[in-house]
């Protein structure tokens, strides 16, 4: 522990870049955007995007989060969030006349895109991710024919495939780097013609995060990782600290600090999961002042200079609803 005098310093680093990725912002306005253009309620299948703090202040503003299609009335304004959704989502949702708009991140729609080239060209495809994620349900439900999943190089032993000579990956967007590489090399080892795209998978934000923390956690004695327990690339970050020796904790906020965590604790390591807004890590900075005078720098790291363009058909399905609107008064 630093001390002045009687006061004790502790030093903050913040990981560059963390928090809001191109995608989680670009969602994020996509429900801003349709709760302004059509007015509340708008209905979104699933978390918008994986962060509590999200979510609940876009459910203040009049957003209904649901799960199912069903459970969406007739003629409502439906979002599909960041993850993507499976194209059976898709066509009922089209079988219900609902509006919808899709906030699927581009770079997943590149991963379902890539997907469907490979089975095209009649390779099965392995998709590497978490069972479970709902980017997963979605680049599995995209995918012709399905896809054979693998979370681990363990798993690869186990996939039984028509022909081995042709055979394709393709990964979720927000893996470690380094896992993904081990799973990577089990399948050219068991599968020597396998085609894939190396990590290049795994999203510019995800990648960019995980360098930082790399830097981060070299010189800081504990690492705090603002985000959801729910966001696969926020645990991607946590377990980098705990892998690299430190002890490392996922909070969705200030209010998750414990104090013991700061024992003997002289720099604070702290980074946001792509889905976790920046308001967030200036709070824990100002709840770590409770325990001693604090200093804040920055570790220099990689610009992010991505910017991703809203769905054309917003204001399209504006104008057309409050046309109907019109004319049926
Ligand atoms: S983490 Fe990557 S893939 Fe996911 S929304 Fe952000 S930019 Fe898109």
């Amino acid at each position: 522990m630093v001390t002045n005098g009687n006061e004790r310093v502790l030093r903050v680093l913040l990981a560059q870049p963390r928090g809001f990725c191109a995608g989680v912002e670009r969602a994020i306005e996509i429900v801003q955007r349709a709760l302004d253009l059509f007015g509340p309620p708008v209905y979104v299948r699933h978390e918008i995007v994986h962060n509590k703090h999200v979510v609940e202040s876009l459910r203040a503003k009049g957003a209904v989060f649901v799960e199912n299609l069903s459970d969406i009335p007739e003629g409502a304004v439906t979002i599909f969030s960041a993850h993507g959704v499976p194209e059976a989502v898709q066509v009922e949702a089209e079988r219900r006349n609902l509006p919808t708009i899709d906030a699927t991140c581009p770079l997943v729609s590149k991963v379902h895109k890539e997907g469907q080239n490979q089975a095209q060209r009649g390779r099965e495809v392995i998709l590497i991710g978490h069972d479970g994620h709902p980017e997963v349900e979605g680049t599995r439900g995209r995918i012709p024919g399905g896809v054979h999943l693998v979370s681990s190089p363990d798993d690869v032993a186990t996939i039984q495939v028509r022909n081995p000579e042709q055979v394709a990956y393709v990964t979720q967007t927000t893996l470690s780097v380094d896992e993904t590489r081990d799973i990577i090399a089990a399948l050219k080892r068991r599968f020597p013609k396998i085609v894939g795209p190396d990590v290049k998978d795994i999203c510019y934000a995800t990648q960019n995060r995980q360098s930082a923390v790399r830097k981060l956690v070299g010189v800081a004695d504990i690492l705090l990782v603002v985000g959801s327990r729910n966001s696969s690339n926020s645990n991607r970050l946590r377990e980098i600290g705990t892998e690299m020796n430190i002890p490392s904790y996922l909070i969705d906020d200030a209010n998750a600090l414990d104090p013991r965590w700061l024992d003997g604790v002289s720099t604070v390591g702290i980074t946001a999961g792509a889905s976790a807004p920046e308001e967030l890590v200036l709070e824990l900075i100002h709840r770590l002042g409770d325990f001693g005078k604090v200093e804040v720098s920055e570790i220099g790291g990689i610009e992010e200079n991505m910017h991703f363009k809203l769905p054309s058909n917003l204001n399209e399905m504006a104008a057309h609803l409050k046309a109907q609107e019109r004319s049926e008064a």
